[in-house]
């Protein structure tokens, strides 16, 4: 088996983390090129000296000296910015991106990985919310594969192995209904980043945390699918599912149902997408069916979480209106999460928004770009005024 080279795009993060972890346990099988992360330099300085990185790069141009002179008696490489997180992805050094950024930050560096041939392991979903159309489009011309790292679609990913297309009747993804499940709905007003931030099922970075509350993760993951599977929006389901076992379903016309289950651990659809078509040979931790003798799900309350009707509106109205809802969404979590406004403005924000900007059916990424800056001036105007 031949050594794949991975650059890592947000490697200090919580799926950069676990990315590491399953690097770790396969040296034999894996080489870091490169490693990006934002602002925490000491922790980058650090995995790049463990995993012998070629290069560093740290988003935050002010950390660069400090970078610098932590790996002053290293030959690893250090760079910073937009510029030097563009030039790692499509770098040609690295046959793997693993994009683990948060937010739109991560459209262009998929993009330029995809077009410099590189095979994507993609925890980046906005990627796919903002710009599907282009990105899959680039992946078809290139013939690059994107493996999804988001449960859900890495549980659809299997069950769809050895399948034919005409046999899907509809996807079922499911969701754990998020912080915010038990709180009743007259109740959420009062919802502070700290009640909202206590995941019931998985721990994972605060800006999907939030995302998971409010439902727009799910919404996102809808738009996700449509574009990673290419099928239509109505064929797409969402059911809750407290336990988060089952991490996805597919039905087909027979009527049979497949499902994947497994414990909520990211590593393992972490591994399915590094060593794809490969499975690792053993499990970060054995899961027993016995452990869980109830299983439920049930419908989603749309009143509760409004959020999922707007990106199934923003998936039907197509070109940039996703990427207006994800501009608008992230001023609006930054905000919640600064206690800068209430659980109900981020909504708020995104129909503020999604009402008032311009609109593109066929957006170039440039188009993307200037949707992404007028959806995140349009919800700060709504947060200011409020
Ligand atoms: P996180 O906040 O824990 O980590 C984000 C990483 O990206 C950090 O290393 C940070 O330094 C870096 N980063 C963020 N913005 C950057 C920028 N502008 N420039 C350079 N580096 C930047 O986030 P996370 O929970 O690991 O999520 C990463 C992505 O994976 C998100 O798109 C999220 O929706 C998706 N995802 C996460 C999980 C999970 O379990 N955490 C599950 C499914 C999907
Ligand atoms: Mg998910």
């Amino acid at each position: 088996m031949s050594i794949e080279k991975l650059t890592i795009l947000g490697s200090t993060g919580s799926i950069g983390t676990q990315t590491l972890d399953i690097v770790r346990r396969n040296p034999e099988r894996f080489r870091i090129t490169s490693l990006v992360a934002h602002s925490r330099w000491q922790e980058l300085a650090e995995q790049a000296r463990e995993f012998s990185a070629e290069s560093v790069v740290i988003g935050d141009k002010n950390h660069y000296r400090a970078l610098k002179e932590a790996l002053a008696d290293t030959d690893i490489e250090v760079m910073a910015g937009n510029e030097a997180i563009e030039e790692v992805a499509r770098s040609y050094r690295s046959d793997t991106v693993v994009n683990a950024l948060v937010g739109y930050a991560g459209l262009h560096p998929t993009y330029l990985a995809i077009e410099s041939g590189k095979r994507i392991a993609l925890a980046n979903k906005e990627t796919l919310v903002v710009g599907g159309d282009i990105i899959m489009a680039a992946a078809k011309r290139k013939g690059v594969d994107i493996l999804p790292i988001d449960s859900e679609h890495s549980a659809i990913m299997q069950c769809l192995e050895g399948e034919k297309r005409r046999s899907i009747r509809n996807l079922i993804v499911t969701c754990s209904g998020g912080a915010l499940r038990n709180i009743p709905r007259e109740e959420l007003h009062s919802v502070t980043p700290e009640v909202a931030l206590k995941h019931p099922q998985w721990s994972m970075g605060s800006k999907i945390t939030i995302d998971s509350a409010t439902l727009v993760n799910k919404g996102f993951e809808v738009i996700e699918a449509r574009w990673l599977f290419d099928i239509e929006p109505e064929r797409i389901k969402v059911v809750i599912h407290p336990q988060s076992i089952v991490h996805s379903m597919v039905e087909f016309t027979d009527g049979s149902v497949k499902a994947q289950l497994g414990n909520a651990d990211m590593h393992t659809p972490i591994s399915y997408a590094l060593l794809y078509p490969e499975r690792s040979s053993e499990a970060m931790e054995h899961f027993s069916i016995l452990d869980y003798p109830t299983l439920t799900f049930a419908e989603v309350d749309r009143e509760k979480y409004p959020a999922l009707d707007i990106a199934y509106e923003c998936l039907q109205r197509g070109g940039t209106a996703p990427c207006t809802m994800n501009g608008a969404n992230e001023v609006a979590v930054a905000a919640f999460l600064n206690h800068r406004c209430g659980y109900h403005d981020i909504v708020g924000a995104i129909r503020y928004a999604l009402d008032n900007a311009s609109f593109e059916i066929r957006p170039t990424l440039t188009c993307y770009d200037e949707a992404n800056d007028e959806a995140r001036e349009l919800a700060e105007r709504y947060l200011s005024r409020r």
